[in-house]
């Protein structure tokens, strides 16, 4: 499926540094692998039922920054992020608004994609819709196929569901030694959360209550797709994220990120498929993933009805780059609260750094080169490279020290390269 044009990535000087990123699993700061090995990047996709709120903003802004990271550090990247266009949220909001579930998928995709673009987000290199792709998996790849994990078990006959003589398939997860180990969560607290994001913990039939859906049987009313020998049906959410890592990103996902949200079930449960699948105990390198974004006082969501969407800000005047700088402004890893007043000294900043780099001289940019790069490599610390260029274009504008000539012209390309920002 296309993504979104990509923005022009202006070159620097020199190059970056290896970057070190927070592993949810370890807990630590772990580094990313050297300039001769792909860096391949997993981020999973918007479930296309409601545009891009600065929830969603904040995580790819916080992943292009990773890509952005890699390649001034010199390193190829292939980035794969996927939309979550099979799955029963997408399913039951066309249903409660009489929507085609193809038309609200595409609409809100689309959506995606401009907001994306304004916010000068690289786009991924493979962009998969399970719903193009589904139809054929089963048969063109046993590698990725519900069927393939040795695990995958039908529930028995009649043991639920509305059409229980055909039999859902269900993961084994107890063939996974592994499985839970990422999470850090009891048992009954992983029952909870499991149900609390799409789980069926309750469902008649299953070996254990944590056992993840990997295909659903056709349901009246349902879109299908021929899965062989599974019959007409639809994959589970986490074996669709599973497959399409393992299709595009080979042996090793050197990063699966996403939404804090997404640590469990969703990326515990896709790791598991992949480490059966792939026969490896560590399919996933780093595991990492961003903070919640929140306004009055609960984190973003359509049911409380306190979404801030990207294209109504822009809708209403606001720059996409002082936006982006707004998001910049937290680090990826915190929890915050989006304000007007936020978005009021984003744009005063984004002012400030345009007047300063609007001149022909300036103080040395360099200086500014490496302080960026070093506050990226340092856990994408994108609150510390604002704060350098801050300090940079307060100097220029007060005319403090040498003046070089040519230095705005590399702090706006440094600025555009590294933080996707142009001024
Ligand atoms: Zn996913």
């Amino acid at each position: 499926m296309h993504s979104w044009s990509a923005p022009d990535v202006p070159s620097l000087p020199g190059h970056g540094l290896t970057v070190h990123l927070h592993d949810t699993a370890a807990g630590a700061l772990t580094p990313t692998r050297g300039t001769d090995e792909t860096a391949t990047l997993y981020v999973c996709g918007i479930t296309p039922y409601d545009a891009t709120h600065l929830g969603h903003a904040n995580t790819y802004v916080g992943f292009d920054l990773l890509v952005r990271a890699w390649l001034d550090a010199g390193r190829k990247v292939t980035y794969v992020q996927n939309v979550t266009d099979v799955d029963d949220p997408l399913l039951e909001r066309a249903e409660q608004t009489g929507t085609d579930w193809r038309e609200l998928a595409e609409s809100q995709t689309d959506l995606f994609r401009s907001d994306m673009t304004a916010l000068r987000v690289l786009p991924p290199d493979h962009y998969v819709a399970p719903s193009r792709r589904w139809i054929s998996w089963p048969r063109r790849s046993s590698a990725c196929s519900p069927t393939a994990p040795p695990t995958a078990v039908p529930l028995p006959e009649g043991a639920g569901g509305d059409t229980p003589e055909l039999g859902d398939v269900y993961a084994d997860l107890s063939v996974d030694p592994l499985f839970g180990t990422g999470a850090h969560l009891q048992p009954d607290q992983m029952i909870e959360v499991f149900a609390e994001n799409g789980g069926d913990p309750d469902r008649q039939g299953k070996r254990h209550a944590l056992d993840p859906l990997l295909w659903r049987r056709t349901r009246v009313g349902e879109p299908d797709w021929d899965g062989g020998s599974l019959g007409r049906g639809r994959p589970g959410w986490h074996i669709e994220c599973a497959c399409i890592a393992g299709k595009h990103l080979g042996s090793l996902v050197e990063v699966q990120g996403g939404g804090r949200d997404l640590i469990f079930p969703h990326h515990e449960m896709s790791e598991s498929h992949l480490r059966v699948l792939r026969d490896t105990p560590a399919p996933v390198m780093i595991h990492n993933h961003g903070g919640m974004v929140g306004h009055e006082g609960e984190k973003m969501s359509k049911s409380l009805g306190n979404l801030v969407l990207v294209s109504e800000l822009v809708a209403a005047g606001a720059d996409p780059m002082a936006v982006r700088v707004g998001l910049l402004a937290h680090h990826y890893h915190s929890d915050w609260e989006y304000t007007d007043a936020g978005l009021a000294a984003a744009t005063d900043r984004l002012d400030l750094w345009r007047r300063a780099a609007a001149g022909e001289s300036g103080p040395a940019a360099e200086p500014l080169l490496q302080q960026v790069r070093e506050a990226l490599a340092d856990d994408l610390d994108s609150p510390r490279a604002l704060a350098a260029v801050d300090d940079w274009a307060r100097a220029a504008l007060a005319g403090d020290g040498e003046q070089v000539q040519g230095a705005p012209d590399l702090v706006r390309r440094t600025v555009d390269a590294l933080l996707g920002v142009a001024l």
